[in-house]
């Protein structure tokens, strides 16, 4: 099993019939690769496939090989992955190794290849009406699990020429266009490019494999494709975004795009339905919902000010002056976190020499906040850190108004120290004047 780097190319059935879904062939090469959590993963190649590798934006096929084992036990083994090498051999990757040599017959995922050729033979249309229509070239292309997009050197589109263009392929799509390969030589195709009748030639030497969409578009692919242009069964330009080299523009052909248009039309009736509308009053309806929103957003913060003013002012009423200090704790569970700060804020304005320790328990960790008037000299943020420090906790803020958060157990003590650190502090103040 030791590698023969010498092997023949492997030859690509789906070179001549994209449309092969079975085909027979012996095992020139196996090699074993070192597996994952999965076990060990074998790759094999064959003297002819109908698997396509990876290649050209494309990905690989998947499928099975069925074989016989040396003792005359039918084997299935399904296909994960296929590559192609440098030298032009393609990899089959499977769980299970076969001796070289031994005959097996290829089944290729018919539904994921006929898939792949819709949105293959959709971009080579797209990228030819992209050209034709607008001048802009497709610098590459990839084919994703939902959806495919191309990249084109472009500047900006406007939503006018994507429409034009998504309309020209479908019209193309409708006439139901042959698409054929023929073959020609490096000189050749370069004439072509020369006179404008090639759309891309690719840095390869050799022969050139021409794909032709009768009438439209000339392109040199190795890939798979389908036999005529009504095959891609329509096509829909979803997303265009800007990327560093130009435009990148998000496609889908054949089934994706009845599974999109299926998707986009589910969520416009179900939001529509919410909000008892036509889908076609969405734009205005949100656009009213979003203006009142704020307005709303804006009415409240208002209410919420003089709520805070009379609120603070009751607290305030309700707490005695004690040795030149009206200390007022209070914790809320049902109160959120910005309007205690706001009542903080409020209430050691609301009377003079005030300092408040307000939690809001609305959530853990318990957020603390200390606050005082403007006449008491003691620094909140410095209290606050270095009881917080205690803990092995962080917050701080200003002179006059700090907060930090602290887990519910220790709330309590947390609270402690800061009322005594707060008192001592006023008490020191008032020995001095
Ligand atoms: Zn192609």
């Amino acid at each position: 099993m030791v590698g023969d780097f010498n092997l023949p190319a492997t030859e690509r059935l789906y070179y001549s019939d994209s449309f092969l879904k079975t085909f027979s062939g012996a095992v020139t090469e196996v090699r074993e690769l070192v597996g994952g959590n999965e076990g060990p993963v074998w790759q094999l190649s064959l003297n002819r496939t109908a698997f396509y590798p990876t290649s050209g934006g494309q990905p690989f096929d998947r499928g099975q090989l069925s074989a016989s084992s040396p003792d005359g036990t039918p084997l299935q083994i399904p296909v994960e992955q296929v590559e192609e090498d440098e030298q032009g051999t393609v990899w089959h990757f499977a769980r299970k190794p076969l001796a070289v040599g031994t005959p097996v017959q290829g089944q290729i995922d018919w539904g994921r290849r006929f898939d792949h050729m819709q949105q293959h033979t959709g971009q080579h249309l797209l990228s030819a009406a992209f050209w034709q229509e607008l001048q802009v070239p497709t610098v590459s292309f990839h084919l994703g699990e939902d959806t495919s997009t191309i990249d084109l050197a472009s500047a900006p589109l406007t939503p006018l020429s994507l429409e034009c263009v998504e309309r020209i392929a479908n019209e193309i799509i409708g006439q139901d266009r042959p698409v054929t390969t023929r073959y020609v030589s490096r000189s050749e195709a370069e004439a072509m490019l020369t006179a404008g009748h090639l759309r891309k030639l690719p840095d390869r030497q050799g022969t050139i494999r021409l794909v032709d969409i009768a009438d439209f578009d000339q392109n040199a692919c190795g890939g798979t494709h389908l036999r005529s242009t009504g095959q891609i069964g329509g096509l829909q330009l979803r997303a265009v975004e800007k990327v560093s080299r130009g435009v990148r523009v998000e496609f889908v052909c054949g089934l994706r795009s009845v599974r999109a248009a299926r998707t986009d039309f589910d969520l416009l009736r179900e939001t529509s339905n919410l909000l008892s509308i036509a889908a076609a009053e969405l734009p205005s309806t949100v656009e009213r919902l979003l203006t009142d929103g704020k307005a709303h957003a804006r009415e409240r913060q208002k209410l919420r000010e003089e709520l805070a003013v009379l609120q603070a002012a009751r607290l305030a009423a309700e707490e005695p002056l004690e040795n030149g200090l009206r200390l007022i704790e209070r914790a809320w569970k049902d109160l959120d976190r910005d309007y205690v700060k706001l009542l903080a804020s409020r209430t050691v304005i609301a009377a003079p020499r005030t300092a408040v320790i307000f939690c809001a328990e609305d959530a853990s960790p318990v957020r603390v906040f200390i606050a005082r008037s403007s006449d008491l000299e003691f620094n909140c943020g410095q209290i606050l850190r270095e009881a917080l420090a205690h803990f092995g906790l962080r917050g701080g803020g200003s002179a006059d108004l700090a907060q930090g958060e602290v887990p519910a157990e220790q709330e309590e003590a947390l609270r402690a120290s800061v009322r005594d650190t707060i008192c001592r502090a006023v008490a020191q103040t008032r020995e001095r004047t």
